[in-house]
């Protein structure tokens, strides 16, 4: 079989499709499935049928996912899977990185890439070539998929309204974040609220798999205590 177009820095496919049939929850946030069929990307955890391997690649980043033209799995939701994975090295700046763009630091008209990169102790270059090594992506990419997520999860896990929806999630406009969503989801927002807690729209299948169907506090919560093993990928 040919290499895939995308793939992981440390891993090689066939490490990722074990991962994959079992299912192995220490990889999810690491690594996402994206399936060429369906062009719906999911977390190694996701309940649904395990595709074919000649329809999948991995790709490092949910960032990445949504580059390659995927859209997020309405099933596995990978806009809850945990961030910032325990990360030795030079990956643990990406993680550092990561993780203030998800407490919003590239949100907002007056942020800067070089901003972020001075409160990490590195040059905007040095971080942007961290970002393409290690998660397929640039900083900027990687905010725009927090700020899609973060109101993913406020459309799943409570009943605000959109236009506080999208100010919460850190968008500079109700504008803005409908054509985040919509190039994200393929479908508006209030679509996908509709959708919320049956997948339908993206699967075939319905009901929600175990732990999955958590609201987003919960959610915050586990993302910000979540331990994985420190060498499962070293
Ligand atoms: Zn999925």
């Amino acid at each position: 079989m040919a290499p895939p177009a995308h793939s992981l820095p440390d891993l090689s496919f066939e490490q990722c499709e074990r991962v994959r049939y079992a299912r192995d929850p220490a990889y999810d946030g690491r690594l996402f499935i994206g399936v060429t069929s369906t062009r719906i990307y999911c977390r190694p955890i996701c309940p649904v049928r395990q595709p074919l391997s000649r329809n999948v690649v991995y790709l490092p980043s949910a960032a990445a996912a949504e580059a390659a033209g995927f859209r997020p799995c309405l099933r596995c939701r990978p806009e809850t899977a945990p961030h910032s994975p325990a990360w030795n090295g030079a990956r643990a700046t990406v993680g550092r990185a990561l993780r203030l763009i998800e407490e919003g630091a590239l949100d907002g008209e007056q942020t800067r890439v070089e901003q972020l990169a001075e409160r990490l102790g590195i040059g905007a270059r040095h971080l942007a070539r961290l970002f393409r090594r290690y998660l397929q992506t640039t900083p900027t990419a990687a905010a725009r998929t927090a700020r899609v997520q973060r109101a993913k999860r406020l459309i799943d896990g409570s009943d605000l309204p959109m236009t506080e929806i999208a100010h919460r999630a850190g968008f500079n406009s109700l504008r803005a974040f409908n054509t985040a969503m919509l190039a994200v989801y393929r479908m508006p927002p209030s679509r996908l609220r509709r959708a919320r807690g049956t997948g339908n729209a993206a699967s075939t299948s319905s009901g929600r798999p175990p732990g999955i169907g958590r609201t987003a506090e919960d959610q915050a919560r586990a993302s910000s205590t979540s331990i994985l093993p420190r060498t499962a990928l070293e």
